[in-house]
C-alpha cells in the first residue's frame, strides 16, 4: 500500500502548493487508485498531483471524509476530468452529483479489498481503516468525531499500526500509545507536543510525503 499526501497545510517538496485542507492518494496493489478528500482548491490539487505523477483520470474511488470546504473544494475539478470514479460521502452529506455513482456511508462498509470506511461517526465524518503489511493504518480528515472514537471504530479490522491525517484539537495523547506511526496533518493543533511525546513514531506530514506500508 502506497500512501501519498497530495494536499496539506504544509509541504515536503518546494515545488508543491500548500493550502488549508487535506487530500491523500492511496494506491493498493489489488484495487483501484483511491483519493481521500480533495483539499480546498482544485487547481492546486491538480497541479500537485501532476508534479507527483498521479493521473486524476485513473482514480477509481473518491472518498470524502466530511462536508467541509477544505476537504471537498477540489472535488468538482477532479470530476471534470474523471467521469467514472465511485464517490463515497458521509450519509448526512447533501450531495447532488447527477449521473455519478455516489455511496452514502452511514454504517461501516468495505470500499475495496484492503480499505474500509468507519462509516459516518458522530453524524459528521468518516475515516478509513487501511490494511497494510504492517497493520491497520487509519486515515482521518479532521477527526471531528474524536480520535478515540475513530480508533475504536477502526480497531475491528485488526491491530492499529498508525494514524495519518488531521487530528484537530486532539490532546489525549495517551490514546496513541502503542502506535508505530503517528503522522499528524492539516488542522492538527498539537503537532509539536505529539512530536515531543512520540519522537520515534512521528512523521512530519506535508504534500509530497510518500509512505510505503
Ligand atoms: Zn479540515
Ligand atoms: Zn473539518
Amino acid at each position: 500500500m502506497k500512501i501519498t499526501i497530495v494536499y496539506d497545510n504544509c509541504t515536503t517538496k518546494a515545488d508543491l502548493s500548500t493550502g488549508w485542507g487535506f487530500a491523500a492518494f492511496l494506491q493498493a496493489e489489488n484495487a483501484a487508485p483511491l483519493l481521500f478528500d480533495t483539499g480546498a482548491d482544485g487547481a492546486a490539487l491538480l497541479d500537485n498531483m501532476r508534479k507527483l505523477g498521479i493521473d486524476p483520470g485513473r482514480i477509481g474511488i473518491i472518498v470524502i471524509s466530511h462536508a467541509h470546504g477544505d476537504h471537498t473544494g477540489g472535488l468538482s475539478s477532479i470530476l471534470e476530468i474523471n467521469k467514472d470514479a465511485e464517490i463515497y460521502v458521509p450519509a448526512s452529506t447533501v450531495t447532488r452529483l447527477p449521473g455519478r455513482k455516489v455511496i452514502m456511508a452511514g454504517q461501516p462498509l468495505q470500499i475495496s479489498e484492503d480499505i474500509f470506511s468507519t462509516g459516518e461517526l458522530q453524524g459528521v465524518e468518516q475515516s478509513l481503516a487501511v490494511k497494510t503489511s504492517r497493520g491497520i493504518v487509519v486515515m482521518t480528515g479532521c477527526s471531528h468525531p474524536g480520535v478515540g472514537n475513530i480508533l475504536n471504530a477502526a480497531s475491528c479490522h485488526g491491530k492499529i499500526y498508525g494514524i495519518i491525517g488531521g487530528l484537530h484539537g486532539f490532546r489525549d495523547f495517551s490514546r496513541l500509545d502503542g502506535l508505530s506511526l503517528i503522522c499528524p496533518c492539516h488542522c492538527t493543533q498539537y503537532k509539536e507536543e505529539l512530536k515531543y511525546r512520540f519522537p520515534e513514531q512521528y512523521v512530519a506530514c506535508g504534500a509530497g510525503l510518500e509512505l510505503e506500508l
